[in-house]
């Protein structure tokens, strides 16, 4: 039987993003409005289901999961997840991507559940700047989530950083040294055009990621680093040091001849690419048929011949696609 999942353009899907909440803790200005309306519960997945989609994708070969959000870790029982998949000997590769706010208290846990790397949005060391960025003063809550998961043993971590010119461009030496300090990895990510939002005009506050490197490059040396993703990012090594950085690029660097992922909605829709707004909603499908997992496997394999050969955003228009990333699992 084929069990791979291979797209009309040869892109075999490795790779999956699964959102498991679309709340969240913080309201970061360019992911969220303040005033956000979320799902009803009942139109999320429930963990059983949520089990059951990952399943169905380790099965097709799918290797790597991220659990993604909102939030992840506010939901609730979130760990029992984690540790169904963290004994699944087929996947390669469990991590998280979380905004650090609770892993003062969940990081020892996450790592006994099976989670191997992390990611740890942080945008801001200065803690005015942070709070008018999440809308949430919680920076000292997220640098003793950092220490704490450092301590805990996680193969990796990686910070994540949202670059916006005029707002925290300035600190993006400030980032990488503290990343160095503790010998993490860090990426930073252009903004995309995901969502309404009201705080800003994302077109004026672009930074390309050529930018942001040039400025790293004035206070230390980088080398190209020959680790892919089948992601938008592309990492240098930092000369003398045990970090990466990364940059993820979807304005400036088109990456989707060989994206090999897919996302799954905390509301179970499946998203072929960040860029479009096509969705096939698996929820209805598991709940009309509850427990036929060959049904689920035929929509997957049937889905992804509709995964578009590459996204369009463009750096000067406002909103091309509607849906918010914390609805889509960044
Ligand atoms: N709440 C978690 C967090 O913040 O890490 C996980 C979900 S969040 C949607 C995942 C990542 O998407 C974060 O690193 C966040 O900074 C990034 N993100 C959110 N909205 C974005 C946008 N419009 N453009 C680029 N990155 C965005
Ligand atoms: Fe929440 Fe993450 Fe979106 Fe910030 S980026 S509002 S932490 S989901």
């Amino acid at each position: 039987m084929n069990n791979q999942l291979v797209d009309p353009f040869g892109r075999r899907i490795t790779y999956l993003r699964l959102s498991v909440t679309d709340r969240c803790d913080f309201r970061c200005t360019y992911c969220m409005s303040e005033d956000m309306v979320f799902a009803p519960r009942e139109q999320i997945l429930s963990l059983e289901e949520l089990y059951a989609v990952a399943d169905t994708f380790i099965d097709l070969g799918v290797k790597r999961i991220r659990i993604t959000g909102g939030e992840p870790l506010v939901r609730k029982n979130l760990l029992s997840l984690l540790t169904r998949l963290g004994q699944r000997a087929e996947l390669e590769d469990l991590s998280i991507t979380t905004n650090g706010s609770q892993l003062a208290e969940m990081a020892g846990a996450l790592q006994a559940a099976g989670v191997q790397r992390l990611n740890i949005s942080i945008d801001s060391l200065q803690r005015e700047r942070f709070s008018a960025l999440t809308r949430r003063d919680k920076l000292e809550q997220v640098l003793e989530g950092i220490e704490v998961a450092r301590a805990a043993g996680f193969a990796k971590i990686k910070l994540n950083t949202v670059v916006q010119k005029g707002c925290n461009d300035d600190e993006v030496i400030d980032l990488v040294d503290f990343a160095i300090a503790r010998d993490l990895d860090i990426s930073f990510i252009e903004e995309m055009p995901l969502g309404n939002i009201s705080s800003h005009q994302r077109e004026q506050t672009f930074c390309s990621s050529d930018e942001v490197r040039a400025r790293i490059e004035q206070r230390h040396d980088l080398v190209r680093s020959s680790k892919l993703t089948g992601g938008p990012s592309r990492y240098w090594q930092v000369v003398g040091s045990n970090t990466q950085v990364g940059f993820i690029s979807p304005h400036s660097h088109n990456f989707c001849g060989d994206c090999n992922r897919v996302r799954v909605t905390a509301e179970g829709k499946l998203v072929l690419c960040l860029g479009h707004e096509n969705a096939l909603d698996l929820k209805g499908l598991i709940r009309a048929h509850p427990g036929d997992s060959q049904r689920l496997r035929d929509a997957l394999m049937n889905a992804l011949q509709l995964k578009p050969e590459r996204h369009h955003f463009q750096s000067d228009e406002q909103v091309q696609v509607v849906r918010f990333m914390s609805m889509t699992g960044g």
